[in-house]
């Protein structure tokens, strides 16, 4: 008999166009160690919503996640593919641990303080609850890990947090699990200003390299992208752009960080940026090769989206059922 392997479960909000953050911090590790695991990925629209949007351009950003999964390198035999909105048990899970989730948690997390700064005075309720609803995501699959970004320690931090103080009032209910963060490339910065993170939310699409780039647009971005006036790249806290930009260059060519910061220990950025651009070109044209595929198919993506669909409500539904019936909730009969 095989043994059954544990569970990781994560996801990216179709808040704009993927980039080389999500994909080097994130859905590279996905790719990397989906044997191992029993996968689920979703693309969590719901999340999405909490910033302002346009509904129409939302639907197209969630069919382009769902395809830059598969495009990636994501195998349907170890992985599963939904979008959470398709799942009613994410918001239904959501409800239930809010009324037990402690105001001053949310109030305190980094997401929210940075983002409602953004939003001025209309600060929806659903930034404030984004957590709340990140947890339900997570605990209702179970998983034993998390592949993330560094930025989301904290979420599952307070995930732990939350279904911790849930299993002891209300006896074991949730799984608790682990974040599973790589060190390289966990936190790729902006291209303009390297001590900010690439985000698909940052205003200006030239701080942000997106996997559907084209060619010039590329090669554009790292011209502009910012640098120092000392010659020689070299991997330096205090140098964050010239220490991004070696990252990238490391990752995307699959060099040790060491190799290349002496390969470039005494180039110029004149010299280094056309191989940045090189190699970022040539790396990201396949899958883009790939996404045109998915996408142009009619009814590929689709299929496997209402296959997800079903495998993640099995299991989604057990949870949620488990944590009703500790709460006290009367069953329908
Ligand atoms: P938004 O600006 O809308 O929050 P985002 O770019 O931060 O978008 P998310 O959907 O919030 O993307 O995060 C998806 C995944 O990508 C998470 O695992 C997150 O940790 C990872 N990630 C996001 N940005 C980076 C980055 N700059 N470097 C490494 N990983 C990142
Ligand atoms: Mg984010």
């Amino acid at each position: 008999m095989t043994p059954v392997k544990p569970r990781t479960l994560s996801g990216i909000q179709p808040t704009g166009q993927l980039h080389l953050g999500n994909y080097l911090g994130a859905m590279r590790n996905w790719v990397a160690q989906q044997e191992k695991y029993d996968n689920y990925f979703c693309v969590v629209d719901l999340h999405a919503i909490t910033i302002p949007h346009d509904p129409q351009q939302l639907r197209a950003a969630t069919r382009a996640v769902a395809a830059l999964y598969l495009a990636c390198g994501i195998d349907l035999t170890h992985a599963t593919i939904f979008i959470q909105s398709h799942i009613p048990a994410h918001s239904q899970l959501t409800w239930l641990l809010m009324t037990q989730t402690p105001l001053n948690w949310l109030e305190a997390m980094t997401q929210f303080k940075e983002k409602s700064l953004r939003q001025g005075e209309n600060v929806g309720a659903g930034l404030l609850n984004y957590p709340v609803l990140m947890a339900a995501d997570i605990l209702l699959y179970q998983p034993h890990a998390v592949p993330v970004g560094a930025d989301q320690k904290e979420h599952i931090e307070i995930t732990r947090d939350i279904a911790r103080r849930f299993n002891s009032l209300y006896g074991e209910t949730f799984r608790l699990p682990e974040p599973l963060i790589q060190k390289e490339g966990a936190r790729i910065m902006s291209l303009t200003d390297g001590t900010k993170k690439m985000s698909k939310s940052d205003e200006s699409d030239l701080s942000r390299i997106n996997l559907l780039d084209a060619p010039d647009e590329i090669q554009k971005k790292i011209k502009k992208a910012k640098t120092d006036p000392i010659r020689g790249l070299t991997l330096d806290p205090k140098r964050p752009e010239s220490t991004n930009l070696l990252t990238i260059y490391a990752l995307l060519t699959s060099q040790a960080l060491e190799s290349v910061a002496q390969e470039f220990a005494i180039s110029g950025w004149g010299q280094f940026k056309p191989k940045l651009t090189d190699a970022t070109i040539a790396f990201l044209e396949p899958m883009q090769e790939r996404y045109r595929h998915f996408t142009t198919e009619p009814g590929y993506l689709e299929a496997i989206l209402k296959q997800g669909a079903e495998k993640a409500h099995a299991l989604a539904h057990e949870t949620l059922y488990q944590a009703s019936t500790n709460l006290g909730l009367l069953l329908p009969p």
